[in-house]
C-alpha cells in the first residue's frame, strides 16, 4: 500500500517549527527531484503535472499546497483539493497533515481535501435555502427502489441486476450530461454497449427523473444531482457565485484523468473564469471510461490554458527498473488519443528481479503455482499484506481462495466479497440445498442437476450484455466448473456432500484476522503499491476482455483494456510475475493464447513447441509414481499418481487418518478440510511417508502442517508399518 507520509515527509514536519522561512522552504524542497520542485514552484495560476504511474504526483501536489501556503500566496481555508474516490481523498488528507508542525503553525491543516461529491454535498446543504427556497432535499442513499419502479413503467425487465444495470446506464448518462432526450444518439455516437432498448431506456431514465421530484416539498437528490444543482447555483446567482468565489481561490485537483462532464462542469463553476487550478494525472492510467470519465481535459489542458505550466515527470520513484521496463514496453504499443501522451519512465530504485512469464495447463494449476510462490515469498521475508493477486473480473478470485487457503495463506478479497460470500453464489446454494432435500429421482448427473438448478437464477448458455448481469453470469459458471471439477475428481459424488463438500470450503474461507494477501480486480487495485504483484489470468478472452475484443482489435475499449494492465503493472515495487492458463479446467482442451499484450514481450507460448506443451514453467514435472509418466492435473500431482493408475493405498490407515482428522478438527473448532483435505490424506495412505522429508514432499503439507500434524501422522503410519 502506499506509504502515506514517507520519512522525509515527517521529518519536514518536524523540524519546520523552528526554521525561518528559507529553511522551511528548503526543507519542504530538498527532498524533491528538479521537475516535481518545478511544478511545486510554479507561480500562482494553471499547472499540468502529466506523468506517469509512481512518479511523485501526489507527493508534488501536497507540496505545492504547502508551499503556495507558507509562501503566503494563499490562506490554507482557501485552497479545495478534490479527487474521486474516499480512499485517494483519504490519502491526500493523511500526506497534508504529515505536513503539519507540531507547535500548531499547520501550513496546510485547514485545507480542503474530499471528493467532489463531498464538496458538493457542503456546498449545497449552504446554499440551497437561497436558490430553492422552501422545498426540502434529501440525497438518495439507493436509488434502486425508484430506478425499479421507472423500469417497470417503461417496461424494461426488473431483476436486481436488470435494475443496477439500468442505474449504470443512467448514471452514464448524467456523469457525462447526457438527457433523457440525447441519450439514444449519444449511445450510438459513443458505440456505447448498452443492456437494453435505448428507447426504453431514455424513457425510464426520464421516468426516473420524473419519479424524484413528484412532491412538491421535498426533492430526492441522487449523488450526481448533487454535482448538478451546485454547478446551477453558481451558474445562475450571482451573489451565490461571489460568496463562494470569496471563499475559494485555488484548486488542485489529484487523478485528473478521471474526470468526467459532469465534475468538469462543477470545477469551471468553482473557478469562473479564474485560473488558479493545479492538475496531476496519468492519461495512460484511464481506466473507467465505462462511467464517462475522460481524460480529454488533461490533455486539452494547456489548450484551455495557453499560459499553463506544464511538467512531465519521468523517474518512477515507486518500481525496480526491471518493472519499469516492463511497464513501458506493454504502454508503448498504445494507440488512439492517449497514445500521444505516452510517457516514458525511468526506475529510480535498486535493481530487483526481472518479471516473470508462466504459463499453465489450466486455471487450477495456475492457482496452485501462484499460491506456492506466495508461500515462498511469504517464508523468505515477505509481509503477506504486501503481495496482491490481481485479475480482471470478480469471478476469477475463486480459484485463488481456494488454492491460497489449501496453502493456509491468509487473505482478502477486496472490493468485493469473498466468492461464497456473492448473493449470487448463496442464492444458488440456497436453491441446491432446496433441490437436495426433495431429493433427485431423475437419472441426471450432479453437474447436469447443477445446471438445471441455476439456470433461472441467470446461467444462461450466452453471456447477458448488462455489467451485473454478467458479473453474475461469471460468477455461476465458475460455480457449475466447481462442481464439474468436483465430480470429475470424485465421480461418486451426490448432490448432498457435493453441497457439504461447499460448505466446508466456503466455512475454510471466514475473513482472517490477520492482514493477508489481497485479492484484489485490477480497477479496484488503483492507485495502490505492494511488493510483489501476481498478474493472473492474462489470457486472450480475459485480458483484453472478450466483449471488448467485440468491437474490433484496435478499438478503443481493447485499448482500455491494456491500459489495465499497465496499471497492474505498475503497482508492483519489486516482484511480478505474470500468468496465464492455456485451458480452464483440468484435461479441459487447451485452446487458449496468452493475451495479446504480450506479444513480443512474453516469451513465446509453449503451445507452439508440439507435445511437451503442458511442461510446468519451472522445474521438472512430477512424474506418475506408478507409471512415470508426467503428471498435469491438480488431484493427480496431489496423489503423486495418474488417477487412472492403481491405488495401492492402505485403507486401513486411510480410516485411521480420517478419525484422527475428525478428532483434530473437533479440537480446535476449525473445518475438517482445513487440517487435511480427503486427497492429502489418500496420498499420505499411498505413499506412507515415514519421515519429515517424505512428509512435506506430499503437496499440501507445508512447513507449518508439519510442524502441526507431522508427528501425529508419522506415529499413525509407524504404527501401521509395525501391525
Ligand atoms: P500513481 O500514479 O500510482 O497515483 P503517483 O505519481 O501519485 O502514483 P506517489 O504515490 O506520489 O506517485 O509516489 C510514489 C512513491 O514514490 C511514494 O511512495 C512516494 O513517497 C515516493 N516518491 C515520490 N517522489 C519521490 C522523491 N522525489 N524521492 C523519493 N521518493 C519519492
Ligand atoms: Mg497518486
Amino acid at each position: 500500500m502506499h506509504a502515506v507520509a514517507g520519512p522525509h515527509v515527517s521529518g519536514v514536519a518536524d523540524m519546520m517549527v523552528a526554521m525561518s522561512p528559507t529553511a522551511s522552504r528548503d526543507l519542504l524542497l530538498g527532498d524533491l527531484d528538479e521537475e516535481q520542485r518545478e511544478a511545486v514552484l510554479a507561480p500562482r495560476g494553471p499547472v499540468c503535472v502529466l506523468a506517469g504511474a509512481g512518479t511523485g504526483k501526489t507527493r508534488t501536489i501536497t507540496r505545492r499546497i504547502a508551499h503556495l501556503v507558507t509562501a503566503g500566496h494563499v490562506a490554507p481555508g482557501q485552497v479545495l483539493a478534490v479527487t474521486f474516490t474516499q480512499r485517494a481523498a483519504g490519502e491526500m488528507r493523511a500526506r497534508l497533515r504529515a505536513l503539519t508542525t507540531d507547535a500548531g503553525t499547520a501550513p496546510t491543516e485547514s485545507v480542503q481535501a474530499m471528493t467532489f461529491h463531498a464538496a458538493a454535498r457542503r456546498q449545497l446543504a449552504y446554499f440551497w435555502p437561497r436558490v430553492v427556497g422552501s422545498t426540502d432535499w434529501q440525497l438518495l442513499d439507493s436509488k434502486f427502489a425508484i430506478v425499479a419502479q421507472a423500469a417497470n413503467r417503461s417496461g424494461l425487465p426488473t431483476g436486481t441486476d436488470n435494475v443496477r444495470d439500468l442505474a449504470g446506464e443512467i448514471e452514464w448518462a448524467k456523469a457525462s450530461l447526457i438527457t433523457p432526450e440525447g441519450y439514444p444518439d449519444a449511445v450510438a455516437e459513443n458505440g456505447r454497449d448498452i443492456p437494453f432498448d435505448a428507447a426504453k431506456t431514455a424513457a425510464a431514465y426520464a421516468g426516473y427523473e420524473a419519479l424524484k421530484s413528484r412532491s412538491a416539498d421535498l426533492m430526492l437528490l441522487d449523488f450526481d444531482d448533487l454535482l448538478l444543482h451546485t454547478a446551477a447555483a453558481i451558474e445562475n446567482d450571482a451573489a451565490v457565485a461571489q460568496e463562494f468565489r470569496d471563499r475559494y481561490r485555488c484548486f488542485v485537483v489529484d487523478e485528473y484523468q478521471d474526470v468526467t462532464p459532469l465534475q468538469q462542469r462543477v470545477l469551471s463553476a468553482w473557478l469562473g473564469g479564474r485560473d488558479d487550478l493545479t492538475v496531476v494525472g496519468d492519461a495512460n492510467q484511464t481506466i473507467y471510461s465505462f462511467t464517462g470519465a475522460s481524460p480529454r481535459y488533461l490533455l486539452d489542458f494547456s489548450r484551455r490554458f495557453p499560459d499553463a505550466a506544464v511538467v512531465r515527470l519521468e523517474r518512477d520513484y515507486r518500481s525496480t527498473p526491471q518493472v519499469v521496463s516492463l511497464a513501458n514496453r506493454v504502454i508503448a504499443a498504445a494507440r488512439g488519443r492517449m497514445a500521444g501522451s505516452k510517457l516514458h519512465l525511468v526506475g529510480q530504485r535498486p535493481p530487483g528481479p526481472n518479471p516473470t512469464f508462466q504459463e499453465h495447463p489450466d486455471e487450477a494449476a495456475e492457482a496452485a503455482a501462484v499460491a506456492r510462490s506466495i508461500k515462498g515469498l511469504i517464508e523468505s521475508g515477505t509481509p503477506a499484506s504486501e503481495i496482491a493477486v490481481l485479475y480482471r473480473i470478480n469471478a476469477q478470485s475463486e480459484v485463488y481462495e481456494e488454492a491460497l487457503t489449501e496453502a493456509g495463506v491468509a487473505f482478502q478479497v477486496r472490493g468485493g466479497e469473498g466468492f461464497f460470500s456473492r448473493q449470487e453464489i448463496r442464492q444458488a446454494l440456497l436453491a441446491l440445498h432446496r433441490v437436495a432435500e426433495r431429493g433427485t429421482d431423475t437419472d441426471a448427473t450432479v453437474p447436469e442437476v447443477v445446471r438445471a438448478t441455476l439456470e433461472p437464477l441467470g446461467l444462461t448458455a450466452e453471456a447477458p450484455t448488462g455489467t451485473q448481469a454478467r458479473e453474475r453470469w461469471e460468477a455461476l459458471v465458475a460455480l457449475a466448473e466447481l462442481v464439474d471439477d468436483e465430480v470429475a475428481q470424485r465421480p461418486r459424488l451426490d448432490l448432498p456432500s457435493l453441497l457439504a463438500e461447499l460448505r466446508q470450503r466456503a466455512d475454510a474461507r471466514h475473513p482472517p484476522t490477520v492482514q493477508g494477501v489481497t485479492l484484489a480486480s485490477l480497477h479496484a487495485a488503483k492507485g495502490l503499491e505492494w511488493d510483489a504483484v501476481f498478474l493472473v489470468g492474462l489470457a486472450d478472452g480475459t485480458l483484453p476482455i472478450s466483449h471488448a475484443l467485440s468491437h474490433g482489435p484496435d478499438s478503443e475499449p481493447v485499448e482500455e483494456e491494456r491500459r489495465l494492465l499497465y496499471v497492474g503493472i505498475t503497482r508492483a515495487r519489486v516482484h511480478l510475475t505474470l500468468s496465464w492458463a492455456l485451458a480452464r479446467n483440468p484435461g479441459g482442451r487447451q485452446g487458449r493464447r496468452p493475451s495479446r499484450f504480450l506479444n513480443g514481450i512474453a516469451p513465446q507460448s509453449q503451445r507452439d513447441d508440439g507435445p511437451s506443451r503442458a511442461r510446468k514453467p519451472r522445474g521438472p514435472a512430477p512424474r506418475c509414481r506408478i507409471c512415470n509418466e508426467p503428471l498435469t492435473s491438480p488431484p493427480a500431482i496431489m496423489l503423486r499418481r495418474c488417477e487412472s493408475c492403481p491405488s495401492d493405498i492402505d485403507e486401513h490407515l486411510l480410516a485411521e487418518l480420517k478419525d484422527w482428522r475428525l478428532r483434530i478438527s473437533k479440537e480446535t473448532s476449525v473445518p475438517a478440510y482445513v487440517v487435511f483435505t480427503d486427497n492429502t490424506l489418500i496420498a499420505i495412505a499411498e505413499s506412507m511417508p515415514t519421515d519429515d522429508a517424505a512428509l512435506v514432499a506430499i503437496p499440501g503439507i507445508g512447513a507449518r502442517k508439519l510442524e502441526q500434524f507431522g508427528p501425529d501422522v508419522l506415529a499413525m503410519v509407524k504404527s501401521r508399518q509395525s501391525s
